[in-house]
Order: C-alpha cells, then sequence, then structure tokens
C-alpha cells in the first residue's frame, strides 16, 4: 500500500514536527538515498517534498548509459526487470563538421523518457513508512547561530510550512535551492544550459545514440531514438556554455544530415531548457570545489554538480550519490565523517567512472584544437576508433 497523498487526499498527511531526514527532491538522486537508507534503516523518519506531483517529466536526453543498469539491480531490484529494453541500443555516432564520423560499440545503452524512467524508481520506492508531499517546493532553510541546518520552510497548497529535521538532503537537482543557501558561490559556475523537445516518427536508421559535435561553440546536438507505440520517436537538444541556445537548436534542425535522421518526423510539445552542473575536472582529474556537504545537510546528484563534464552524462552519477551517501549514513558515522568520506567517495568513483580520458579525446579535444588542425586530428582519431571494437 503506498502512502500518497493523492492515495489518500491531500491535507491529510500529518507531519511530524521533527524528523530524522528531509529529502528535497524525488529524482533519481533523492529516491536512490531513500531507497538504500531504508534497506538498512527502517526506522529512521524521512519526509519527501516534491516540487511536481508524480509522475513527472524532466528535461534531460532521457540517455540511459550502461552505469545505470547495475546501478538499478543494486538499488532497485524489484523495478530492474521493469525497465524496456525495446530502444536498447550498442552503438553511438559522432558527428565532426569536417563530415568525418566516428561509429563506436558500446556496452548497452537505452533511450527511456524520465517520465517514465523516473516513474518506475518512484513506485520502487514511496511507501507508507515515509511521508511524502508532492507540490511541495522547497524555500528556505532554517539555521541555527552556528550556522547549523535546523530545518526547512516550504509551500505546499499555497501554505507556507515548516519542519525540523536532523537531516536535510538536497536532491533538488541544478537550480538546488539547498544548494544556493548554503554554498559560499551561490550561483553555480561551472554550469551549461540544454534545450530539448520530441520528435516523432523518425526514419529507422541504425546508428544508435547520435552527436553532432559543434566545436566552435563546445556543445553538441543529439538524437536519442526510442520506440513508442510502435513507432519511431527521438530526443533531440542543444547544449552549450554559449548564448542563443534556442537559435543554435533549430539551425541544427536545418543541418541537412540532421534531417536524414529525422525525416518526416513532426516535433511534439514546446522546446524546454534546463541547466546541467557539472564537475570541475582538470587534466582528466575530478575536483570538487565547494564541499558538497556542511552541519546537517547533504548535497547529491545535480545539486552536487556532479555531471559529467564532457557528455551531459547525470544519471548515473545520481543515483551512484544517492547509494553512497545512504551507506554512509547507515552507518551512524557523525556529520563531519558522514560528509568528509560522502565527498571523497564520490569522486574517487566517479573518477574511474566517467573514462574522462577516453571521452575528452572524443568530445573535448577537437573543441579545442584550432580548426586547420582540428580537421586533421578528427581524421586520424576516425580513422583509429573506427577500426578497433569498445
Ligand atoms: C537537457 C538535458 C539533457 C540531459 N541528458 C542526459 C542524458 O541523456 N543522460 C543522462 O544520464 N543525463 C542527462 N542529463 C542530466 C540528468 O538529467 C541529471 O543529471 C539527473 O536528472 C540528475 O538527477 P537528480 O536526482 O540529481 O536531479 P533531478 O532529476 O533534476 O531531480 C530533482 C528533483 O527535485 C525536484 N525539486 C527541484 N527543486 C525543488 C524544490 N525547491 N523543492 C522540492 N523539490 C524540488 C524536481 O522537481 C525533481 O523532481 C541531462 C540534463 C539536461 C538538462
Amino acid at each position: 500500500m503506498k502512502r500518497l497523498l493523492s492515495d489518500i487526499g491531500k491535507n491529510m498527511l500529518k507531519l511530524r514536527e521533527k524528523y530524522d531526514i528531509v529529502v528535497v527532491g524525488a529524482g533519481p538522486a533523492g529516491l536512490a538515498f531513500i531507497k538504500t537508507v531504508r534497506k538498512e534503516n527502517p526506522h529512521a523518519s524521512i519526509l519527501l517534498l516534491e516540487k511536481y506531483s508524480y509522475p513527472r517529466d524532466k528535461i534531460c536526453g532521457d540517455g540511459i548509459s550502461s552505469l545505470v543498469p547495475p546501478l538499478i539491480g543494486e538499488i532497485f531490484p524489484e523495478i530492474a526487470d521493469k525497465i524496456s529494453k525495446e530502444s536498447l541500443t550498442q552503438k553511438y555516432r559522432i558527428w565532426y563538421p569536417s563530415g568525418e564520423c566516428i561509429t563506436k560499440l558500446s556496452p548497452p545503452l537505452n533511450v527511456i523518457p524520465r517520465k517514465t524512467f523516473d516513474y518506475l524508481l518512484w513506485t520502487a520506492t514511496v511507501d507508507q513508512s515515509i511521508d511524502v508531499l508532492e507540490e511541495a517546493s522547497a524555500t528556505k532553510l532554517i539555521f541555527d547561530e552556528c550556522r547549523a541546518i535546523q530545518g526547512i520552510q516550504f509551500i505546499h497548497e499555497k501554505n507556507e510550512r515548516s519542519v525540523k529535521a536532523d537531516l536535510i538532503v538536497g536532491a533538488d537537482g541544478s537550480n538546488s535551492i539547498v544548494r544556493r543557501q548554503t554554498s559560499l558561490s551561490p550561483r553555480y559556475e561551472n554550469g551549461i544550459i540544454a534545450v530539448r523537445q520530441y520528435v516523432k516518427g523518425i526514419p529507422n536508421i541504425d546508428d544508435g545514440l547520435v552527436f553532432f559535435l559543434d566545436p566552435d561553440n563546445i556543445g553538441y546536438f543529439w538524437i536519442f531514438p526510442f520506440k513508442k507505440d510502435g513507432e519511431r520517436w527521438a530526443n533531440i537538444g542543444y547544449g552549450t556554455k554559449k548564448s542563443n541556445l534556442r537559435g543554435k537548436f533549430y539551425q541544427w534542425c536545418e543541418d541537412p544530415k540532421v534531417k536524414e535522421y529525422l525525416g518526416d518526423g513532426i516535433l511534439q510539445g514546446t522546446l524546454k531548457g534546463f541547466p546541467l552542473n557539472i564537475i570541475n575536472s582538470r587534466f582528466a582529474k575530478l575536483r570538487i570545489k565547494d564541499a558538497i556537504w556542511g552541519k546537517g545537510y547533504l548535497l547529491l546528484g545535480d545539486a552536487a554538480g556532479l555531471i559529467h563534464p564532457y557528455t551531459g552524462e547525470g544519471i548515473s552519477a545520481a543515483l551512484l550519490s544517492g547509494k553512497i551517501a545512504a551507506e554512509l549514513y547507515n552507518k551512524k558515522l557523525p556529520m563531519q565523517q558522514l560528509g568528509k568520506t560522502y565527498q571523497r567517495e564520490i569522486i574517487n568513483v566517479l573518477q574511474n567512472f566517467y573514462a574522462l580520458i577516453y571521452t575528452s579525446k572524443l568530445y573535448i579535444l577537437p573543441c579545442l584544437i584550432p580548426p586547420p588542425w582540428r580537421a586533421l586530428y578528427v581524421k586520424i582519431l576516425s580513422w583509429i576508433e573506427n577500426r578497433k571494437p569498445y
């Protein structure tokens, strides 16, 4: 039996005055955290605040990398078989401006609209043992005189409410309110913005996930095909640090190569954008500039700025951060030890997972090399890469 507000009637949930944990945000990070805490800690009192009502959309490329299924198997074993495999592919193709392209075989990649994917995680997590408030938007952290967090304020059904908590978990995405109110540098400096839209009825071209690199703007346009109701759809989008995102997105839609992939496909809904908080990296080494924990709080997933710096992948890091943080929480460590260990472990694991040297060769170096040399580099790279399996 689920204890969802929608089931039992809004306003009927009687909140505690104080919780052990308040999780802000029901994306992959927040849900992975709760699910992992519950495995060993059935009695911790947990409140989950989510801004929207589930199932909710999330602006994303919907690309599920090969790092994700093992994490789902560990954290949410009951839904591992429910994840659709109809859009699975084992390749991706990168097009460079010179007209060269690289086709890579890959461990399985999937494309699943986040509305569907996140809802599966939600159904596996939310049950009677946690208090859940949908359409509850966190607005303000409550600090004591030592800057330790005591609780949180939020708006629910136009009413301002607050609860106290021993731990606030900021899993509220790239625009995280928990991050902005705890960080020394409230504006996230390392972000890029991307827009995406769906297309219905695209031709059946077997290239897997497709990227068009745009080195002059340090960005890329993507086409991630998937199947829905017997038809071929694609999630298409464009991301860059630079401006005029929408203009560039529509320019890319007119590119002759892109048009081959989209055929007579029809754009659905509206073009929507959202920031991606990417992780800092220097010489292929990941670094976190500001602490992702403090007195009474932890940041997870995009709120912690953990997105892959070159590919924009972030679902795996969100799941991982939720899992690692919760396992440490379950050990009942003092806050300082919990926070420090969490920050160290997440960086170490991502450093291995993100394969920065390899991905920089494909996505970033072509952007940094001046155009006269770029074409030669890409020619040699594609010659080498097209000859080897993954
Ligand atoms: C355009 C775009 C394309 C992307 N493509 C890919 C891709 O193809 N593959 C990939 O792996 N990653 C991709 N990413 C990154 C990926 O979307 C994120 O890394 C991932 O969603 C992070 O999960 P999360 O749980 O940390 O945050 P989110 O998934 O953003 O979840 C945060 C949750 O918090 C809620 N929330 C926000 N503010 C509040 C508040 N004040 N109070 C209460 N709740 C709140 C939100 O409603 C949301 O449910 C893309 C991102 C963008 C923007």
